[in-house]
Parts: C-alpha cells; sequence; structure tokens
C-alpha cells in the first residue's frame, strides 16, 4: 500500500519534536509502509536537499537511541520532499495537486500541525483543489478551537468537505501505551469488570502533572489555560476510558459511542458546585530539584495581571447506574511537584474488619501513564509475624507491574502508533467530531464562571502539589489525593 502524507508545518516545533522521530522510528523497525513519501510543507523557501539537511540538524537535538545513523538517514531523507505553500493562497495548492496527482498513491494523508487558526483554511483548500477524494485522511491536531462555537464553526466547515470517517483528530493521550493497556486491562481481562462500580470503588483520582512551566511558550498558553489544555481532551479522554461501558467490538464507532456516553452522562454544573467542585490555580516562584524558578506572571509573555490558570482540580461525577454518587477527580498543573499522569481507583474498605489495619487502608489499582508505564495493585497483608502471638495487623504490600520491564522499553511511542494508525485508517484512538463538543459543553460553564469571577487563580508556589484548595475540596469527600495518604 503506497502513501503519501503531507506534513503542513513541516518546519515547526511539532514536526520536528514529534512527528518526524516518530516516523523514523516507524521507518526504523519497518513498520512504515514501503513506497511511502513524507511530503513536508511551509511558506519557506526551501527543496528538498535542504530540507532534509533541516531534518537531519534537528535529530541532533533527538535522544541518542533515537537518533539515526548517517547511513539510516540516507535512506530516511528518499522518503523526504518538501513543498513551499502558503495554506492561505489557494493558488499554492496547485504544486501539491501536482506531486499528489503524478503517482496516485493509495493512501494520502494530511497532517495539519500549523496553527489552529489555520485548519479551516487548509480543509477547504485541499477540498477546492480537488484532494479530498476516499483516499485522503486528515489529521488535526489540537487544539480544535477554545470553547463549544468555535469547535463547532470548525467541525462543520470540515464536515462540508470531508466524510467523519476522513477525519482524525489527534489527542495524543490515546496513543500512549499505557492507555491501550487500560482498554486492554478492562475490557480484555474479566477480573476487574464486576469490581468496576459503585458498589467497590470509592473514588478515582485523575492526574497529569508537569515539572515544567510554561517555557517559551508562555504568551501562548496565556490564551489556553490548564481547562482547555489538558481537562477538555486529555483528562476527559482518560476519564471515559475508565468509565465507559464495555463497547460491543473493538471498532472505532463502538469505542467512540461509549466514550460519548459518559460524556453525555457528566453531571451538569450548578452555581454551587462551580464554587465548591473546581480550583483554578496559577504558580508563584517555587523551587524544583533544588533549582529556583520563577512565578507564572513573570515567566516571558505572560502579562503581570495574568488570570490565566495553570493549575485546575476538579470534581466530576457520571450520573449512570454504575458510577452515581463516585466521585471523579481531575487534577492537573504545571510546576507541580513531579511530573507524573496516573489513575487512581480506590476501592472501598472492607465492610467488616477483623484485622487491625492501618487507618483508611484499602485496596488501590494505580494505572501509571508517564514517566512510568504499568499498574500497581496495592493489598493488605500480614507482612511479619515474628515474635507475635495471634493475627498480626495489615500492612500495605503491592503487585507492581513495569510494563517497559516486562515488554521492553522499545514500544511504540504514541505518536508512532497514532501515524501509523492514520496511514492504516484506524480511527479508533482519535476523537470523534461528536466526543469533541460534547466535552467543550461540559468544560464551557467553567469558564463562563471564571470569565465573571471576582476571584483570582489560587496561588501555588512551584514544585508543590497545587493549592491547598484542592485538598480541601476532596477532603470535604473524606477523601484525600493519593501521594497525602
Ligand atoms: P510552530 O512551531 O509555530 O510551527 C508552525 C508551522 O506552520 C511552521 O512549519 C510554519 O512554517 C508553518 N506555517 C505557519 N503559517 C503558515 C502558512 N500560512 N502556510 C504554510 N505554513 C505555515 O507550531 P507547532 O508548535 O509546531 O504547532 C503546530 C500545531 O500543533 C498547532 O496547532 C499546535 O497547537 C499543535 N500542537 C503542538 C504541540 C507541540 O509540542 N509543539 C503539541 C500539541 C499540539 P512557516 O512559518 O515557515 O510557513
Amino acid at each position: 500500500m503506497s502513501f503519501d502524507l503531507v506534513l503542513f508545518g513541516g518546519t515547526g516545533d511539532l514536526a520536528w519534536r514529534k512527528l518526524m522521530p516518530a516516523l523514523f522510528q516507524a521507518f526504523r523497525h519497518g513498520s512504515l509502509p514501503p513506497g511511502g513519501r513524507i511530503i513536508g510543507v511551509a511558506r519557506d523557501e526551501l527543496d528538498d536537499q535542504a530540507y532534509r539537511a533541516l531534518i537531519k540538524s534537528r535529530f541532533d537535538r533527538v535522544d541518542l537511541d533515537k537518533r539515526p545513523s548517517q547511513e539510516e538517514f540516507a535512506r530516511f531523507a528518499e522518503l523526504l520532499h518538501f513543498i513551499r505553500l502558503d495554506v492561505t493562497k489557494p493558488a499554492d495548492y496547485a504544486r501539491l495537486a501536482e506531486l499528489l496527482q503524478a503517482r496516485q498513491a493509495d493512501t494520502v494523508v494530511m497532517y495539519v500541525a500549523t496553527a489552529p487558526g489555520l485548519f479551516t483554511a487548509v480543509c477547504e483548500q485541499i477540498a477546492a483543489a480537488g484532494l479530498n477524494g476516499p483516499q485522503t485522511r486528515v489529521v488535526l491536531e489540537k487544539p480544535l478551537g477554545h470553547d463549544l462555537a468555535s469547535n463547532r464553526a470548525i467541525n462543520d466547515t470540515v464536515r462540508r468537505v470531508l466524510s467523519e470517517k476522513q477525519v482524525f483528530r489527534i489527542d495524543h493521550y490515546l496513543g500512549k501505551p499505557a492507555v491501550q493497556n487500560l482498554f486492554a486491562l478492562r475490557f480484555g481481562n474479566s477480573l476487574f469488570e464486576p469490581l468496576w462500580r459503585r458498589e467497590t470503588i470509592a473514588n478515582i483520582q485523575i492526574t497529569i502533572a508537569e515539572d515544567l512551566g510554561v517555557e517559551k511558550r508562555g504568551a501562548y498558553y496565556d490564551h489556553i489555560g490548564a481547562l482547555r489544555d489538558m481537562v477538555q481532551n486529555h483528562a476527559l479522554q482518560l476519564l471515559c476510558a475508565i468509565g465507559m461501558e464495555p463497547p460491543i467490538n473493538a471498532h472505532a464507532d463502538a469505542i467512540r459511542d461509549e466514550k460519548l456516553k459518559v460524556l453525555r452522562a457528566l453531571k451538569p454544573w450548578t452555581v454551587e458546585t462551580l464554587q465548591q467542585h473546581v480550583v483554578r490555580g496559577q504558580y508563584t516562584a517555587g523551587n524544583l530539584g533544588g533549582v529556583a524558578v520563577p512565578g507564572y506572571r513573570d515567566e516571558p509573555g505572560v502579562p503581570a495581571n495574568s488570570q490565566t490558570e495553570t493549575f485546575v482540580a476538579l470534581r466530576a461525577e457520571i450520573a449512570n447506574w454504575r458510577w452515581a454518587g463516585v466521585p471523579f477527580y481531575i487534577r492537573t498543573g504545571k510546576r507541580l511537584a513531579e511530573r507524573d499522569a496516573r489513575i487512581v481507583v480506590n476501592f472501598r474498605p472492607t465492610p467488616h474488619a477483623i484485622f487491625s489495619t492501618p487507618p483508611g487502608a484499602a485496596n488501590r489499582l494505580v494505572i501509571n501513564l508517564q514517566p512510568k508505564d504499568g499498574l500497581e495493585l496495592h493489598l493488605l497483608a500480614q507482612a511479619d509475624q515474628r515474635g507475635r502471638s495471634g493475627m498480626a495487623p495489615l500492612a500495605p504490600v503491592q503487585l507492581d507491574l513495569d510494563f517497559d520491564k516486562r515488554f521492553g522499553s522499545e514500544r511504540v511511542g504514541a505518536y508512532e502508533r497514532l501515524l501509523l494508525d492514520v496511514i492504516a485508517g484506524r480511527l479508533n484512538l482519535f476523537v470523534r467530531s461528536d466526543e469533541q463538543e460534547e466535552a467543550w459543553r461540559w468544560v464551557e460553564p467553567i469558564l463562563d464562571h471564571w470569565r465573571h469571577s471576582t476571584h483570582e487563580p489560587r496561588p501555588y508556589a512551584a514544585g508543590t502539589w497545587g493549592p491547598s484548595a484542592s485538598s480541601a475540596m476532596i477532603a470535604r469527600d473524606g477523601y484525600c489525593w493519593s501521594e497525602e495518604c
């Protein structure tokens, strides 16, 4: 199967940091179908040779084990081509059409890795140039809009020129091996399904913590904030994976139908829950790993009076028979104590205690997403009975499954997985427009509430786990974040 992958934004940050390394890994492992072309597109005056040299120079910044040797790059470079094209200029698409039509590949992937404001222009122009035939697949990066209305406007435009099955909306979290293993854990094993419900689960915690600040992207981030950047997409997709019903099969729409039901079942916000169940924070100067770091408002490009949140914690509930009453806590932020993405499923304690146990002890399943990738099952056991008479008190122990050690750390990375899926036409790990709209519909009242709020985001020192209000929110339910208890 031959393919052409057109990379709009082929000289940008995403292209050289994520997409080219992922394509190279796929090429190195022999997973890219033979006979493909990767066509970089941008406004620069480059020819194929100059583009290859540019990409080669960028590989110098990639981890050593992911870097091609001279000989490997020479072979990979044969796939690379470049077209100078301004995506806003219809006439420029003629050159692209000529290049693509010259060989009629079985699959044409248009990966739109330009500024979000250009997404619709690209879709409209590829259609105007007759490049939206059934062999074409379009990949759209996040963010797809900044609220429900703008998301709908993009999806409406895209729908006019492409069918839904041609559109691959990326949420790279879905490409992570750990997230795929979450589906495997839930729907490939019978062990957990009977326990996966309100009767046995006390609460679920989804944490996506970054230790980095906004780096050089302060001006960009200040228009986005943590809710749009992480909650509306990644965190809600993880919540869907945890909360969805078993799909009838592994086809894309069966999975996406079930995720959509979860989003539709999220309890709507009220004035009271917006005040009590959402915490908005912003980092101040602090210390990370012994290094002093500036506060958000002192980062380059960030206004001194910025109200943008760099931290969100919230309490969601899925209003259906399986989950009614079970809190799903979501927490994400920048400049937190460590880089850590995990889902913690806290089971209820035994209904009647015959052993002496540490206070609050109960079973816990931890799904580690990054930097670790694996599962921990926390149990209680009699650790040491020496010198004791009668029953020893129970102590926590854990079963630890490290997927990197078990399956090797050379597994397919998120972007590699997703790129291979686009080329193969597999939509399972991509987000459908109705899912995306439903997620926006749910987060929008939070954005409105903040817009009209007279309260500033709550400050938290860089290097901590966020504002104390986040711990207070969860404590009101009688629980604590997993690192606190
Ligand atoms: P970037 O570094 O600013 O790169 C933008 C690319 O688009 C450049 O190649 C630029 O080249 C090209 N471009 C800009 N205007 C153009 C035009 N009118 N016609 C043709 N090409 C044009 O941006 P990025 O960080 O790679 O981000 C790209 C997209 O991915 C954005 O939607 C972003 O939100 C999303 N994203 C990025 C990351 C990341 O880690 N960077 C992560 C997730 C999502 P010229 O200016 O030379 O034309």
